[in-house]
């Protein structure tokens, strides 16, 4: 079998693009990868376009030997969005492979070790504060609201809920960590965001009911320095994880020395030896690992490595359908998954862009029974959404209401 033919797309998805790889081969069988990055798509699909000549002509099926030979082609430029066109590509081939054998993913890497997995509610109530009108959902103006949308999450059968810095009524989140703002490294919390946390996951705890996991992401937003402060004020919520992204593993840990909060890290860290230095400190208490940006060879590799330093992981997954059963199968062939992120809130042409859809109950996702992935790209709807990262993009987000 050889690889003919590789197409990149990057579509709308309301707020951020999702991009996708499709890969063809001489056999007739085609194999789908999602590596959507929120911010340098273009740079993701011209890497991919400067692969064709590593890959045209090669068989798909070796998908470790392809993954080493992109590796070395891309070698001086390691990790970031070298990695994400790797990744977007591997992920088509192991498609690819599983198809012809007929087999789910989950199946060739050895699975399943389960038949679902336990998700949580990502963004929850940050999709909505800025953009539900996009979404057909109510707004988020009052602590009412967020009380009535931790109600219903809870009435939609989950058992868990990720949300962010959220600003009801001001159609905000904080993101200082990404958008273009004066200051916005300084990366200290005033005592008036302090106290707004405390209100925020309190009000979400009100809500749920004492046994709910709750989950807070800080992204890149704030130095050690504050997080051990929000840390230490979010103590009494008994939270399932506090989320950060530092690149020194030292940082965290001294966070995590600082609290009994459980810490959550890991969304931006590439291949074993990025997490090395995180996993020998045990730096954190939970490690995400993100499939798309990884590949799904590699994402097992680092949760395989987790498990001897007795660690949990979760995958990452803020994404379409497709990367939902590409993470879902990550869950199926590891033994030490905590729980899965997904999105809920979405623009009304997701369920339309793959040819199936995850299969949620009682807030578990069955494992995909394949073949592949379990879903492909539907194209038509892919092409009907192209993005514009000029009209659209995390970089039209509202600022905060107050300065920092
Ligand atoms: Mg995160």
């Amino acid at each position: 079998m050889k690889i003919t033919n590789i197409e990149t797309f990057i579509v709308d998805a309301g707020w951020r693009p999702w991009t996708f790889v499709k890969v063809e081969t001489d056999e007739g069988i085609t194999g789908w990868g999602e590596c959507s990055d929120g911010r340098a798509p273009h740079g993701v699909v011209g890497t991919i376009a400067d692969l064709q000549s590593t890959l045209i002509g090669q068989d798909p099926r070796a998908f470790e030997a392809r993954f080493w030979d992109m590796w070395r082609a891309l070698r001086q430029s390691p990790g970031g969005i070298a990695a994400k066109a790797m990744a977007g590509v591997e992920c088509a081939l192991v498609d690819i492979k599983a198809k012809a054998l007929g087999i789910s993913v989950a199946e060739l890497f050895g699975g399943p070790t389960r038949n679902k997995i336990r998700l949580y509610w990502s963004h929850c109530g940050s999709s909505r504060v800025r953009h539900h009108e996009l979404l057909g959902t109510p707004p988020i103006e009052t602590w009412a609201d967020i009380t009535a949308l931790g109600k219903e999450v809870v009435g939609r059968g989950f058992t868990a809920l990720k949300t962010n810095v959220v600003m009801p009524g001001k159609a905000a989140t904080w993101y200082s960590g990404f958008d273009r703002l004066m200051g916005a490294n300084d990366e200290y919390i005033p005592n008036w965001l302090l106290g707004h946390l405390e209100t925020l996951i309190g009000t979400f705890r009100d809500a749920v009911g004492p046994e709910f996991d709750i989950n807070l992401d800080l992204n890149f937003h704030f130095k050690p320095e504050a997080c051990m402060r929000i840390a230490q004020v979010l103590e009494p919520f008994n939270m399932h994880w506090l989320e950060i992204d530092r690149y020194d593993p030292d940082a965290l840990l001294q966070i995590k020395q600082s609290t009994t909060t459980k810490i959550c890290t890991g969304e931006n860290l590439y291949y074993m030896h990025d997490y090395i230095p995180y996993f020998e400190r045990h730096a954190a208490d939970i490690f995400m690992i993100d499939v798309p940006w990884n590949g799904f060879s590699q994402s097992k590799k680092i949760g395989d490595l987790a498990d001897v330093y007795q660690l949990n992981v979760a995958p990452h997954n803020y994404y379409s359908h497709l990367a939902s059963c590409t993470s879902a199968a990550l869950c199926a062939v590891l033994s030490n998954v905590r729980i899965m992120e997904i999105d809920i809130d979405d623009v009304p042409w997701k369920d339309e862009l793959t040819t199936a859809v995850p299969e949620i109950k009682d807030g578990y996702m069955t494992i995909p029974a394949g073949p592949g992935w379990g879903a492909d790209i539907n194209e038509e709807v892919a092409r009907a959404h192209p993005w514009n990262a000029a009209t659209v993009g995390y970089s039209k987000s509202t600022p905060p209401p107050r300065s920092f």
